[in-house]
């Protein structure tokens, strides 16, 4: 348990630091950003989950439509990784740290502007 909060740690201080962090810094007022997941790329390895300050994601199993729209190289990777992918539940949360955009490992995610 200390060693998967360690870990957790370990990771947003490496996003924190990350060079290509995008966002504001978690200054941004709530429901101006928002993240994107590309089902195709995300392998549901929940590095989203532990660096998000937020508890703007979760992974889950695939929905239908989302699966049924991949390519078939796309499905079966998702298949190889269990059918999992991250959602974006509390997507209001955000505030553009950019954490996850630069924590995610398949270059999955992308913060985007909406107004
Ligand atoms: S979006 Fe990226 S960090 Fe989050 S579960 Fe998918 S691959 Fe992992
Ligand atoms: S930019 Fe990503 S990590 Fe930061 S609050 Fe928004 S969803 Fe969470």
């Amino acid at each position: 348990m200390a060693k998967q909060k360690a870990g957790r740690l370990e990771k947003k201080r490496r996003a924190a630091a990350h060079p290509d962090r995008p966002g504001e810094r978690c200054a941004a007022p709530a429901a101006t950003y928002a993240p994107a997941i590309d089902h195709a790329r995300c392998e549901g390895k929940r590095d989203c989950i532990d660096v998000c300050p937020n508890d703007v994601f979760e992974v889950r199993r695939i929905d239908e439509a989302d699966y049924d729209a991949l390519g078939r190289m796309a499905r079966l990777k998702v298949r190889a990784h269990g059918m999992l992918s991250a959602y974006t539940p509390n997507a209001d949360d955000c505030r553009a740290c950019g954490l996850c955009v630069v924590a995610c490992p398949e270059q999955a995610i992308v913060l985007t502007r909406l107004r």
